[in-house]
């Protein structure tokens, strides 16, 4: 359970609703939580010095409206208790900020809920509001058979749900609501044009793309293991995390760099839970030759890196590019006769799955030319 907690208080109505911050929630299971675009500013966060008000009330004007809207959609599902990052983790505390995200993956997996305002630009944007329409019309196909009536034919514009080139809602562009997708067990999308629901045996949407999917179909985009008709096998595993997991994360958009592995922090816990294997920046262990043979999207020079150290450059997250794995499929032909004699990366804190401070590797092998 998260160390703290909104909640609603019963009795108001949708527009008066006290809100306050507790703490301690252990007694209290039923929780949704946000996921949202901070945007450009924070109109409000939990800092030290508002912590003992917030404990008392946190004054409903005072909540920019993406905070609003989510409190009356889960007031409205009859949840009193609501987890948004930015207000129930201390902003100013980097201890208490390190603790409360390496606990994401049961933070989302637990929630009843997530309530995502995939919509939203930034927290004052809002997304309980009216959409704009779906291009759509009639068309009247007339028969060639004469004598025949024409028959009216209704379309509507295409909606994209989850191919990640072509999706336009602001948080599908960043870092941070990949994984909070990835764990959450139930998610109520609100899109820029319709409203889905997701959660472990169906997907719907209105306009009912895809719906009556479950997670367990391999197509899932969102699943956190590769879903396949047998158990999969740690290959499998490996290559769902490179190719299904890292390669769509990395083009996420991060405001802080230093974010890059904190961000997928709680998804790489629970893989390391199911794989039993250690992590290393971004990779694992015993698939670093799979790992490494990422590349960057563009696959020319000069890399784009952030100013701050964040991972030895063998790892995808040194970089800020995009990366693919289009040399994956060669890995049946890598020479065996190279071998990884040490291995080293250390934690910049307390997660093991969060900031790097320092790493490197010592490999033995063939050398090859190649080219400058
Ligand atoms: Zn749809």
């Amino acid at each position: 359970m998260p160390t703290r907690l909104l909640f609603i208080e019963p009795g108001g109505c949708h527009d008066t609703l006290n809100i306050k911050l507790i703490e301690g929630a252990k007694a209290h299971k039923q929780y949704a939580a946000l996921s949202h675009c901070w945007g450009s500013n924070q109109p409000l966060r939990t800092v030290r010095e508002n912590l003992t008000q917030f404990n008392k009330s946190i004054p409903w004007p005072d909540l920019p409206q993406t905070f609003q809207d989510a409190v009356t959609v889960a007031n409205s599902l009859g949840i009193s208790y609501l987890w948004i990052d930015s207000l129930c983790i201390l902003q100013d505390d980097f201890l208490d900020w390190e603790r409360e995200s390496s606990q994401m993956a049961n933070i989302y997996e637990n929630a009843v809920v997530t309530i995502v305002a995939a919509s939203s630009a930034g927290d004052s944007d809002g997304f309980l509001h009216p959409r704009p329409e779906i291009p759509q019309g009639t068309v009247m196909l007339q028969p060639k058979k004469p004598g025949l009536d024409a028959t009216p034919v209704r379309f509507r514009g295409r909606l994209d749900h989850y191919d990640d080139s072509r999706l336009q809602d602001p948080l599908e562009q960043r870092a941070w609501a990949f994984q909070e997708r990835l764990l959450s067990r139930r998610t109520l999308l609100y899109s820029t044009h319709e409203l889905r629901w997701e959660c472990n045996q169906l997907r719907l949407c209105e306009c009912r793309h895809n719906s009556l999917t479950s997670r367990a179909n391999s197509s899932h985009p969102y699943a956190i293991e590769p879903s396949l008709s047998a158990p999969p096998t740690r290959t499998d595993i490996y290559a769902h995390w490179h190719l299904q997991i890292a390669k769509r994360y990395a083009k996420r958009k991060l405001t802080k760099p230093e974010d890059k592995l904190p961000a997928l922090s709680g998804v790489a816990h629970r893989m390391s839970r199911l794989l039993d294997d250690q992590y290393i920046a971004g990779l694992w262990r015993n698939d670093l030759f799979g790992g490494m043979l990422w590349q960057t999207e563009t696959n020319s020079p000069p890399l784009s890196k952030p100013r701050s150290y964040r991972a030895p450059s063998f790892a995808w997250a040194s970089v800020d590019d995009a990366i693919t794995y289009h040399l994956y499929t060669l890995m049946k032909y890598i020479n065996q006769s190279s071998e990884i004699l040490e291995v080293f990366c250390q934690p910049a804190g307390l997660d093991p799955f969060g900031q790097v401070e320092k790493g490197h590797m010592v490999l033995q092998g063939p050398l090859v030319s190649a080219r400058d």
